[in-house]
């Protein structure tokens, strides 16, 4: 049975491991913040053989990365936008996700962009050929058509097939194009913290980064309420929107994405992502990704934010309309608020000093050195190429210590190639939710069938999800395994009907 034992985390490896900080042992490097960035920084120190230590004042994947879109792009969205250089990175990053580091959690999705009457011939040829020159960058970074196929003109029938709910009456046909779909994008992050676990690093939540100095990090569990010193030949902080609190020279122009949930029923259960273009805006679309949930995620606004940044912002009543009639252009019967399941919103971690809108800023990571401590911020990017600002973070963190990362090589716990995957009995969903460690989840089941079963009428959670959440996966608390380790509380009604058979179940694992 593949389970790394070693990446195992739960609350006694985080116990254990805080009693030896807080006795003194000293560390290389110390990484504040748990989302995909913190999480990649830390995986690639540890697997360079440096003493890591990841803190996150809450859980992991607590902040943006729990809220995006969930998809690997090529980075169309940067071609249209002249960001080449953008473009290439992610292409490169989604072809390793793909092959190599992650193919359980990261998926080939196709997409369709309708050819109707809001999208007039010219935009539409303008369209496909950006499509094209992505898919020139697929070949050139090494993507094979069996991973993700070459675009295509389709035709109107084909459209109506693929995605049933659409307008019909002034469809000309569309365009058919791939990208890669993340499965959960907090368990992308779970994954490679705990393969930053396996290669030895100390992964501790709700531990926070409280103050920073050269060569020290003042850390306070947030559990047990004591605070100490961490010595550190270096610091990263990978605190997403909230880096400039440790680090004040850092500016942020933080922009909020809003996403409504639809059930996939309410548009005929399509099997292909649609993309609509937002009348008057330029170079900016909506987009309709189904789910293996039975749902479909419509997003993403993308506008210049000032308010108090939270953990799960929320969406507002013109975010929602906004969606709801952006994507009802393109639709035969138009949504409404009625049709909305669940929503979502994250911060994106944008460097300030940039003209535009938001939506037009680089994508494109930074990495700041502190002047006063060394202290070194890594902040923009995107989940797609994390294992890349990871790398570049080590680099510039080490000068001239001659020191390569290794992660483009080194699969995350639970990978396996696809026709290994395919060939794992067991339920379909541990499979694309744990990858080659499925058969160790469901085998904690131990006899006890009902813990394969769904863990409340309606909800699609298997009882061993908790349990490995809990005993392998750092699960702390109820809404760690109902917010991040599964992601019931994107729907509400979901999290309310699971809420009373999770914490039984949290009770009788304790026992
Ligand atoms: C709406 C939206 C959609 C997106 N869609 C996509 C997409 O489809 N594909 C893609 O590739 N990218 C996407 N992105 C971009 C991507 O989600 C982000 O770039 C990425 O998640 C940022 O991760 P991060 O680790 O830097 O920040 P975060 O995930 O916010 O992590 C920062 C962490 O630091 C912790 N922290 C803060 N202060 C402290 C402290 N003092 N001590 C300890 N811990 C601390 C926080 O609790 C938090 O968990 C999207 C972004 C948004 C907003």
């Amino acid at each position: 049975m593949s389970l790394h034992r070693s990446a195992s985390l739960n609350a006694e490896r985080r116990t254990a491991e805080m009693a030896r900080l807080a006795g003194g042992e000293g560390v290389d490097v110390v990484v504040i913040g748990g989302g995909i960035t913190g999480a990649g920084v830390a995986l690639d120190a540890a697997s360079r053989g440096l003493r890591t230590v990841l803190v996150e004042r809450r859980d992991l994947a607590n902040g943006t990365s729990r809220w995006s879109s969930k998809l690997a792009h090529g980075g169309l969205r940067y071609l249209r936008q002249g960001e080449v250089g953008v473009a290439w990175e992610s292409a490169r990053e989604r072809h390793i996700l793909m092959t190599r580091t992650a193919p359980h959690l990261v998926t080939a999705l196709p997409f369709v962009a309708p050819l109707d009457g809001a999208m007039s011939r010219s935009y539409g040829a303008l369209a496909e050929a950006g499509i094209r020159v992505g898919d020139v960058m697929r070949a050139v970074s090494g993507t094979r058509r069996r991973v993700l196929p070459p675009p295509r003109r389709i035709s109107r029938h084909e459209v109506m097939r693929l995605l049933p709910g659409v307008r019909v009456d002034d469809l000309r046909g569309g365009i058919l194009f791939w990208d890669g779909q993340i499965e959960d994008d907090a368990r992308l992050v779970i994954a490679i913290a705990r393969t930053a676990a396996a290669h030895g690093a100390m992964v501790l939540t709700y531990c926070e980064a409280v103050s920073v100095r050269r060569g020290a990090v003042t850390i306070r569990d947030v559990i047990g309420g004591q605070s100490f010193d961490v010595s550190a030949a270096h610091i990263v902080n990978a605190a997403g929107v909230w880096s400039d609190e440790l680090a004040p020279a850092v500016r942020l122009t933080p922009s909020k994405g809003s996403h409504i949930i639809v059930s996939a029923a309410t548009l005929g259960n399509p099997r292909a992502a649609m993309t609509v273009p937002i009348a008057g805006e330029s170079a900016r679309w909506v987009g309709a990704v189904p789910s293996h949930e039975g749902t479909v995620i419509v997003g993403v606004t993308d506008d210049q934010y000032t308010g108090p940044i939270v953990d799960a912002p929320t969406v507002t009543r013109e975010e929602e309309q906004y969606l709801l009639g952006a994507l009802s252009v393109a639709l035969a019967t138009p949504l409404t608020s009625d049709d909305v399941i669940g929503s979502y919103a994250g911060f994106r971690p944008l460097l300030a000093g940039r003209t535009g809108s938001t939506a037009d800023l680089s994508r494109r990571h930074a990495i700041v050195t502190d002047a006063e401590t060394g202290m070194v911020t890594v902040v923009g990017g995107k989940l797609t190429t994390y294992r890349r600002m990871a790398q570049d973070t080590l680099d510039r963190v080490l000068g001239k210590v001659k020191s390569r990362s290794r992660t483009a090589q080194l699969p995350l716990v639970g990978a396996a190639p696809a026709d290994v995957l395919r060939g794992l009995r067991g339920p379909s969903r541990l499979v694309r939710r744990y990858g080659i460690e499925a058969p160790a989840v469901a085998a904690l089941a131990a006899g006890d069938l009902s813990l394969l079963e769904p863990i409340a009428d309606g909800v699609p959670v298997l009882g061993v999800e908790l349990v490995f959440g809990l005993r392998h996966e750092g699960a702390m608390n109820l809404d760690d395994l109902l917010d991040r380790r599964t992601r019931l509380g994107l729907i509400p009604k979901q999290r309310r009907a699971a809420e009373h058979a999770a914490a039984d179940l949290i009770g009788a694992v304790a026992a």
